[in-house]
């Protein structure tokens, strides 16, 4: 087995849409790794709002926007997310915790991913304060009905977002 790198961080997410949220965090990876890989999974069991290949457009245009394109890659997230990690050779799966409820969440993912690869290092970022009460979640629902998500997302996303049907149509 060859060795993950250390300075290499995997970031997994649904990004349904990218948010801001998800953009501070991204910003602070580039500053702690030499590399990130954003891993965007499919999420069959949600309810898609924004398709995958939109998603990673979306994700792409962000990775230029940061001038950053030589160390930040985008993929699809087929499989386990270890497994992502072991692929690109990644060493850190990177998460971020808004609340306690996150916590409560990745917790016992964090321990069955060290149990399943010792190898791969789970490390969590403390969401910014100005940033952590921004979902996918919420951004999905404020603009399924018609709200203004513009404090949520970028210009590039709102953009994606207001191309998509409103609730009710199609
Ligand atoms: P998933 O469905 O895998 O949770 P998300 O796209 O909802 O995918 O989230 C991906 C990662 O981004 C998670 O670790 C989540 O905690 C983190 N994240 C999402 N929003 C924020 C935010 N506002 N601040 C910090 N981290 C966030």
């Amino acid at each position: 087995m060859s060795a993950l790198d250390p300075r290499h961080a995997l970031f997994p997410g649904s990004f349904d849409p990218p948010t801001l949220g998800h953009e501070d965090l991204l910003r602070r990876a580039l500053a702690l790794f030499d590399r990130v890989t954003l891993a965007v999974a499919e999420h069959p069991t949600k309810a898609g709002f924004l398709s995958f290949d939109r998603r990673v457009a979306l994700l792409h245009e962000l990775a230029e926007s940061m001038d950053a394109a030589e160390r930040l890659d985008v993929r699809r997230l087929d499989g386990l997310v270890v497994d992502g990690c072991r692929d690109v050779g990644a060493g850190v799966l990177l998460r971020g915790l808004r609340s306690g409820a996150d916590f409560d969440y990745e917790a016992p993912m964090a321990g069955t991913n060290r149990a399943m690869a010792p190898e791969v290092e789970t490390l969590f970022l403390a969401a910014t304060p100005a940033v952590s009460h921004i979902s996918s979640t919420l951004v999905r629902q404020i603009a399924g009905l018609g709200g203004d998500v513009s404090s949520l997302v970028s210009p590039t996303v709102l953009a994606a977002l207001a191309d998509l049907p409103a609730a009710g149509e199609a």
